[in-house]
């Protein structure tokens, strides 16, 4: 057996194209290497490495959104209010939990179509991105439903923030050729603090069917 260290023929070497070790790789290899056989097997393994993160990112990315109204999904919800709930349990932060769900929504599709229901999807879900802090948690977590985590606030300013909110929806304006669509939109909050015995969210739910069994007989659509 030789002991001379083996080699890899320039010919058998895997060769990674010059336009992408620069472009895509950025390495800074000065430019009389690129063609050395071993450092081209290198540089091929790194850049397959980097697109495989690249997809792995972009599949959890995706895992996470809800492609429509580009916000977090329900899983990305459900992940993050259990983070809250420690944070709330061991740190002694209060923050509160708030549900959406549109009013009468399939009567919207009804009547105008589903790509003017999409158009409120958006709508609604953009308002919200306006009117709540970039510190705070927005999803949509079902077809017509939205909910939001408001970090560091107490129950009060969380019910006032919420009426803000349903004043701020009342005020889309989304008109379907000529005709106004009118967007009424049910909420209901609960606090998220230490030694709270329920869960969060079953309260907010509860408290938003309340509010849109009471609104129900004053609704109209249009
Ligand atoms: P309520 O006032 O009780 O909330 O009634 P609703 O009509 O809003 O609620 P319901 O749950 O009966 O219907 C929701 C509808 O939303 C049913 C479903 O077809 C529709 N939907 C769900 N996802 C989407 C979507 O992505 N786009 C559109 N256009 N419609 C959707
Ligand atoms: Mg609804």
């Amino acid at each position: 057996m030789s002991d001379q260290p083996s080699r890899i023929s320039e010919s058998k070497a895997p060769r990674v194209p010059r336009k992408l070790v620069t472009k895509r790789l950025k390495l800074a290899v000065p430019s009389g290497l690129t063609g050395h056989p071993r450092l081209s097997r290198v540089l091929r393994l790194e850049l397959e490495l980097q697109e495989a993160k690249k997809r792995l990112d972009d599949m959890t990315r995706l895992a996470y959104l809800d492609e429509m109204s580009g916000l977090a999904n329900r899983r990305a919800f459900d992940d993050e209010l259990r983070r809250t709930i420690d944070r709330a349990t061991r740190y002694a932060m209060p923050a509160a939990v708030a549900i959406f769900d549109i009013d009468r929504f399939k009567a919207i599709n009804d009547l105008y179509g589903h790509r003017a229901g999409d158009a409120v999807i958006v709508a609604v879900a953009q308002c919200l991105r306006t009117h709540v802090r970039a510190s705070d948690f927005i999803a949509r977590t079902g077809g017509d439903e939205f909910a939001v985590i408001l970090s560091n606030i107490d129950l009060e300013d969380a019910r006032q923030k919420v009426e803000a909110l349903r004043e701020a929806f009342r005020r889309i304006e989304y008109n379907f050729a000529t005709e106004p669509v009118q967007v009424s939109v049910s909420v209901g909050v609960s606090a998220i603090e230490a030694g709270f015995g329920q869960c969060p969210l079953h309260e907010a739910d509860l408290a938003m069917y309340r509010q849109k069994r009471a609104s129900r007989t004053i609704y109209t659509l249009g």
